[in-house]
């Protein structure tokens, strides 16, 4: 688990107005942070930066106390859920879940006891042997979490992974996301365009428009204010 600080962060694609201009946030170990804006305000820009998978313009990324800004995706340990879920169809829930374990050719015993944990966290273990066509829309889900959680990374980044998901599942989801990471108790950041999402996960909302950061408050002070 790490905290992720970032430093005046700015994201310059091209020459027009910056995506991400001068951002700094502090998020702590273990916290629960909502990113929330209207579209193109640069959430998923801001996402991406923290991942590795966008090259940062100008600014400080610190992530468990480290500066990661030159450091590959695969160096930060970070585990991000995209809203495709991004299953392999050939591959059993199983495999799907140990896949990112077996990249980094983990012993076949350790990565037997975290697919166990996991599926145990998640409740897919009548479903391991399955493939991704044969489960529902929210099963999916799980096994795409559950391929997050195996690697014991320090932080979840979640780019609006409910979205695709109808409402009723959204509500499960929710409760399940919100149960996971405080049981992992596990630093998230999560962008969504969902208030409903940013009122019931978040320990605190990140709001911002036009690439920069308007308000950072709890959703109560947010959404609940006269
Ligand atoms: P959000 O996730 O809040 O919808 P994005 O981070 O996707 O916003 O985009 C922020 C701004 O950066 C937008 O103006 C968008 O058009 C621009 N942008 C995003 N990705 C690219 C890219 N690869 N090349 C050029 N401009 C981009
Ligand atoms: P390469 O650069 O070797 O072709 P990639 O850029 O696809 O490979 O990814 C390399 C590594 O970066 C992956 O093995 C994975 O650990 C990490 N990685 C890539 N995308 C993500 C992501 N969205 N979230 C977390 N880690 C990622």
């Amino acid at each position: 688990m790490a905290s992720i600080e970032m430093r005046h962060i700015v994201k310059q694609y091209g020459d027009g107005y910056p995506a991400v201009n001068d951002v700094s946030l502090d998020i702590a170990d273990g916290e629960f942070m909502i990113l929330v804006g209207p579209s193109g305000c640069g959430k998923s820009t801001l996402l991406r930066m923290i991942v590795g998978l966008e090259d940062i313009t100008s600014g400080d990324m610190i992530i468990g106390g480290k500066r990661v800004n030159d450091l590959a995706p695969r160096d930060r340990n970070l585990s991000m859920v995209f809203q495709n879920y991004a299953l392999y169809p050939h591959m059993t829930v199983y495999e799907n879940i140990a896949f990112p374990l077996r990249l980094a050719k983990m012993p076949d015993d350790e990565v037997r006891r975290r697919v166990t944990e996991a599926s145990d966290v998640l409740e897919l273990k009548e479903h391991l042997e399955r493939k991704p066509a044969n489960l529902s829309g929210g099963q999916r889900q799980r096994v795409a979490m559950g391929r997050a959680i195996v690697r014991q990374a320090e932080a979840f980044l979640f780019d609006e992974p409910l979205s695709n998901l109808d409402a009723k599942l959204r509500g499960q989801m929710r409760t399940e996301i919100s149960r996971l990471q405080r049981r992992l108790g596990i630093t998230t950041v999560y962008v969504t365009h969902d208030q409903t999402e940013a009122m019931t996960l978040g320990d605190r909302v990140c709001v911002l428009r036009k690439g920069k950061i308007q308000q950072v408050a709890s959703p109560r002070e947010l959404y609940e204010q006269p």
